[in-house]
């Protein structure tokens, strides 16, 4: 029998889960380790609450811990924990999919004031993750700045755009749909250091923004460059240059929020003004294929500032950490001796949720090449050492627990409640009360 643990309960976790089993059956012995009581990462945690049918892949999964892999949730690896070193004593092979948790800073001065978050943090916060379901989030002025020019800059946009009408059929926190359906934001600004040819965004992404209730994209036609260039596109970004131009033409409506694309616009610093913030932006020009700045500045007045310039990993000891490019040291998912990587803490935080499926289907095939049984205790043995520090894990059947305390206590056409708080998740999963 093959022991492997896989560290991380998301779609890089549980794609390699699957492909180990597809390859070696009933030889392998998986427990997918995850800190959260609960699993599907990003499914949970990051994919935007109004995107129902992106999560729907959570079934799948499902399908992989039914079939007998082991979800040991609510323990970390690392500090306070179980350390990496323990988990390589006891199985034979352990594969990091811990994705890319931390926000990356905006790097420029005040980007650490309050009212300023990463956008971890805020989808953190509306989709009712425990380490940010308490945050207050400032939304009582009219102007947000959005900064970047990608798919999380789009969803964090269209939330804070929906009526609480268009946001009723999402798993939105209830925490943030409270606020949300308060809110004084009226003019959400994307703001993008380089332009159009060079966005991030995806089409289905980009179009959604045109079908808003109460809300209209603005985009400003100096922006966008000749038409003639858009030829040579790769079809993805001619759809999303399509839509911008379509926003550009499109009059403008008797609508309350406006979602204002700042292309060729970069932060350079953010004061405090009052209770609000002052987010100084300079107008920059391509060089070649990087922004660089033109001297030309003016401020966008708003309460918040959400950066959504991409995330970096966590370090854990025992594995080589690449500060740099902040994700594990690895040469095609292998880190050292029987410790694999997968997923955004392999190759950084890039790729839809399908990219991780050929990630795990490889670092499966080099575990299966690579490592042989050695008699590790693989499970049995975790949950003796978990035992031994007091540690109680949530299982399989734990999270089917919570989930249908969540399901239950939904209320139409939400899908669910989550659970938001660490104590009220473990006591749904051993089946206790919490006052
Ligand atoms: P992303 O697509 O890499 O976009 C990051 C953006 O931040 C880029 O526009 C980048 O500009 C900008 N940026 C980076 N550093 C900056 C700085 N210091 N100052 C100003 N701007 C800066 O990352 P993401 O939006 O976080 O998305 C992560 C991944 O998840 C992507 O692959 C994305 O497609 C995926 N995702 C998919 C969906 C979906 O399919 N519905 C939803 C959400 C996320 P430059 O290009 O100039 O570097």
């Amino acid at each position: 029998m093959l022991h492997v643990a896989i560290v991380g309960a998301g779609p890089a976790g549980f794609y390699t889960a699957e492909a180990l089993v597809r390859r070696l059956g009933a030889a392998v012995a998986i427990d997918i380790i995850d800190a959260l009581p609960t699993p599907y990462g990003l499914i949970r945690a990051g994919v935007a609450p109004d995107h129902q049918s992106i999560k729907a892949v959570d079934r799948r999964y499902h399908a992989v811990l039914a079939g007998g892999v082991r979800f040991v949730g609510d323990v970390t690896v690392g500090d306070g924990g179980v350390a990496l070193v323990d988990l390589l004593l006891l199985y034979d092979a352990v594969v990091l999919a811990t994705g890319a948790p931390h926000d990356r800073p905006l790097g420029v001065p005040g980007d650490d004031l309050p009212g300023v978050f990463g956008s971890g943090s805020f989808v953190g916060w509306y989709n009712g993750h425990p380490d940010f379901a308490d945050l207050e989030m400032p939304l009582r002025h009219a102007g947000v700045a959005v900064i970047g020019n990608g798919n999380v800059a789009i969803d964090v946009a269209r939330i804070l755009a929906k009526t609480p009408e268009e946001l009723a059929p999402a798993d939105l926190a209830v925490h943030a749909r409270v606020a949300l359906a308060t809110s004084a934001v009226r003019h959400i600004h994307i703001v993008g250091r380089r332009g159009p040819y060079q966005a991030s965004f995806t089409p289905k992404e980009m179009g959604e923004l045109g079908d808003l209730a109460r809300a209209q994209p603005v985009v400003d036609p100096n922006d966008l460059p000749d038409p003639s260039g858009d030829a040579a596109l790769d079809p993805g970004l001619r759809k999303v240059v399509a839509h911008l131009r379509a926003f550009a033409a499109a009059p403008p409506r008797a609508i309350p929020v406006t979602i204002i694309f700042d292309f060729f616009t970069r932060p350079v610093q953010i004061d405090r003004h009052g209770d609000a913030l002052r987010l100084t932006v300079e107008r920059t020009r391509l060089d070649g294929d990087k922004a660089v700045g033109t001297g030309d500045t003016r401020i966008i007045d708003c309460g918040l500032i959400v950066g959504c310039i991409g995330y970096q990993s966590a370090a854990i000891t025992g594995a080589g950490f690449d500060d740099s490019r902040g994700r594990f040291g690895n040469d095609a998912g292998r880190i050292g001796d029987r410790l694999y990587v997968t997923g955004w803490a392999r190759r950084g935080p890039s790729g839809t949720i399908g990219t991780n499926k050929p990630d795990g289907a490889q670092v499966a095939e080099r575990v299966v090449n690579e490592v042989v049984a050695g008699g590790r205790a693989g499970g049995a043995g975790l949950d003796v050492l978990l035992a031994e520090r007091g540690l109680r894990p949530v299982t399989f059947v734990g999270w089917q627990a919570i989930d249908a305390a969540e399901i239950a206590g939904a209320t139409h056409p939400a899908p669910r409640e989550k659970l938001v708080d660490r104590d009220r998740m473990r006591a749904a999963a051993h089946g206790a009360t919490v006052c």
